[in-house]
């Protein structure tokens, strides 16, 4: 019944974390903060076909800004811009959330916010050192709603 698939799915967001269905870092497309909008740059871009890009800062675990597809509209090849030039100009937020951040709690805050993309971190305390945030991945609106739709489609 409906009910029953509601309940189902809204099971799903309760328990499930971002941890479970984001994409994992090395999967990640990115591109270091020095790189230059070049023809192959922005061809690499284009062809990577995501609309967001983030960019790190000496290691891909060091994210510090995102670049909107987008903001590259107006972006000469021939120019050879800093990517930073860009993502200073437009300065778009970057947003982390914790590994075990719920899937009905990631939902309410990307309807929230006018970001639908969120950075994952953990806090590992695993070896000798001190705790430090390790990036895990990167997870969208898009990830969450498949996550619904699988859990109604599998309740069929
Ligand atoms: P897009 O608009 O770029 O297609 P979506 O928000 O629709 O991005 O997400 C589609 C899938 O792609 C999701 O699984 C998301 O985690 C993943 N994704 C989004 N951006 C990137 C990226 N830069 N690198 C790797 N995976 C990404």
């Amino acid at each position: 019944s409906e009910f029953v698939k509601e309940e189902f799915s809204r099971g799903t967001l309760r328990s499930k974390t971002v941890e479970d269905i984001l994409t994992p870092l090395k999967d990640c497309f990115m591109l270091p903060s020095s790189a230059i909008l070049d023809f192959s740059t922005m061809s690499e871009i284009m062809q990577s076909g995501y609309t967001r890009v983030p960019i790190y800062e000496e290691e891909r675990s060091n994210i510090v800004e995102i670049l909107y597809v987008k903001d590259l509209a107006l972006v000469d090849p021939e120019d050879c811009t800093p990517i930073t030039t860009i993502t200073k100009f437009y300065n778009h937020p970057l947003h982390f959330v914790f590994n075990d951040t719920k899937l009905d709690s990631m939902l309410e805050e990307f309807k929230k916010g006018n970001s639908h993309m969120a950075i994952v971190q953990k806090v590992n305390n695993e070896g000798e050192g001190d705790p430090f945030y390790e990036v895990l991945g990167l997870v969208t609106l898009e990830d969450v709603i498949e996550e619904i739709i699988k859990s109604e489609i599998l309740d069929e």
